[in-house]
């Protein structure tokens, strides 16, 4: 017999409780465990007036942007209608069955407003790096470094060949202000073939290999243990950018967290002879990075690697045998020693045809970091380094995670604030959501 639904809806008072609602496996469940705002709570209320009609609670914002970044839900309007629907996100939120959800135009304006200006974004990723390190997740013993290019909001058939001297807005401005920035404009002097005028920030790329579009790149530095992430940058979408970012977050996680890697492991992007110097000798950390190396001869004559170098004497030895020697005055801006071998030794050598053909002597440039690129070399015949090589692949799958589970593939905020912004919260979110995964929820207590 087809059974019917009984549709009377007479009963004047009914007993709900969210909790009881709400799965205990719920993923807003176990991150609920590692949200404490008390600070971020404490740190924002020099940015509210002490007079007035009260604002929206601060915290049910914060909270709803953890629900947006952790469940892959950017747009702020979406945000805050799933926010009034869901029951697992009221319960998140603390809002009860009929608490009121923040509109999204004042949702916006304190994003862009407040929580810019107090830097609460980032605060609020620190202190998901902090609890990771509380629950014994950041060993700090390794680290790897890695760059991601994420689309910007612009439209890649809008682009100029420079600025238009209309171009106006909030994202333009920011543009003007970080022109000097390392990790933005004066990060490289070529000029981009295309400026968006909505975006002027965003760098125009082909680097992905396809069609060039507007980008910024994430940078993630994260510790090699559990891939937490323990630092995170915005910058423009160039090498050079991302190299700046690199060596601002370990010296950031040294300050801010008290922490020093022993190694950092990275692509070959990061091997240049000046990056690789800054890590063993200003900073003593083994570079776990292939040597930037174009040394390599295709003509047939000695390339570099035939020549060997005596440290004691500070000499070259060529094939033949003979040293070869060096002023001592740098060239390339001070980056580069040359090592020649004298001329009456060439000109009577066997070997000249396989070595300088076309040249009366043999020069060998030798970087001043050479010494830290045989060190990466070494290192690269250790059995160390092939765990390094697999373990670095933890940040390739941290981004990897960012586009697919987090739906970060392309940003809905301009400007590298709004860029800086959307990085730290997607940031904040895996941490949270990996503290959610390795840490156990406690068994519910069965009365
Ligand atoms: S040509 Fe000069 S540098 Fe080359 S092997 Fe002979 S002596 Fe050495």
């Amino acid at each position: 017999m087809m059974g019917e639904r009984t549709v009377a809806q007479e009963a004047l008072f009914y007993e709900f409780s969210l909790e009881r609602h709400v799965p205990a496996d719920h993923l807003l469940r176990s991150i609920d465990r590692f949200v404490d705002l008390s600070e971020l709570r404490e740190e924002l209320r020099p940015y509210y007036s002490e007079v007035g009609r009260p604002s929206i609670d601060p915290e049910l914002m914060i909270r709803m942007l953890i629900i947006g970044y952790t469940q892959g839900i950017r747009s702020e309007r979406r945000l805050c209608e799933e926010v009034h629907l869901n029951l697992a996100y009221r319960w998140f939120c603390r809002l009860g069955l009929d608490g009121a959800v923040a509109d999204h135009s004042t949702f916006s304006k304190n994003r862009h407003g407040r929580f810019r200006d107090s830097d609460l974004l980032r605060r609020l990723f620190e202190t998901t790096v902090e609890r990771c390190m509380a629950e014994g997740l950041v060993g700090g013993e390794g680290f790897a470094v890695d760059a991601s290019l994420i689309n910007a909001d612009a439209n890649r058939q809008r682009g100029h060949t420079e600025l238009p001297s209309d171009a106006s807005g909030r994202a333009v401005r920011e543009y003007l202000e970080v022109l000097d920035d390392a990790a933005f404009g004066s990060a490289t002097p070529v000029a981009p073939k295309a400026v968006s005028p909505v975006d002027p920030a965003a760098r125009w790329t082909a680097a992905r290999g396809g069609p060039a579009e507007f980008c910024y790149a994430t940078n993630y530095l994260i510790d090699l243990g559990h891939a937490v992430i323990v630092d995170v940058e915005a910058t423009t979408a160039v090498r050079q950018a991302e190299v700046t970012a690199a060596k601002r977050m370990i010296e950031r996680a040294h300050d801010r967290f008290g922490l020093w890697p022993e190694k950092l492991a990275a692509d070959t992007g990061y091997g240049s002879a000046e990056m690789l110097g800054w890590l063993v000798h200003e900073k003593g950390i083994e570079p776990h990075i292939p040597v930037f190396d174009k040394s390599a001869r295709t003509d047939g004559t000695f390339s570099r690697d035939e020549f060997s170098y005596d440290a004691k004497r500070d000499i070259y030895l060529c094939p033949g045998g003979t040293p070869m020697r060096t002023s001592g005055t740098p060239v390339n801006n001070g980056t580069t020693l040359i090592y020649r071998a004298s001329k009456h030794a060439c000109s009577s050598c066997a070997l000249k045809v396989r070595c300088c053909p076309k040249e009366p002597q043999r020069k060998v440039p030798r970087s001043i970091h050479e010494s830290a690129r045989d060190l990466a070399r070494d290192l690269s015949k250790t059995d160390a380094w092939l765990v390094s090589r697999r373990e670095r692949k933890k940040v390739e799958m941290s981004f990897a995670h960012l586009k697919r589970i987090l739906k970060l593939d392309r940003l809905r905020l301009r400007g590298p604030c709004g860029a800086r912004d959307e990085f730290h919260l997607a940031a904040a979110a895996q941490n949270l959501r990996k503290m959610a995964k390795l840490i156990g929820s406690p068994k519910p207590i069965v009365v």
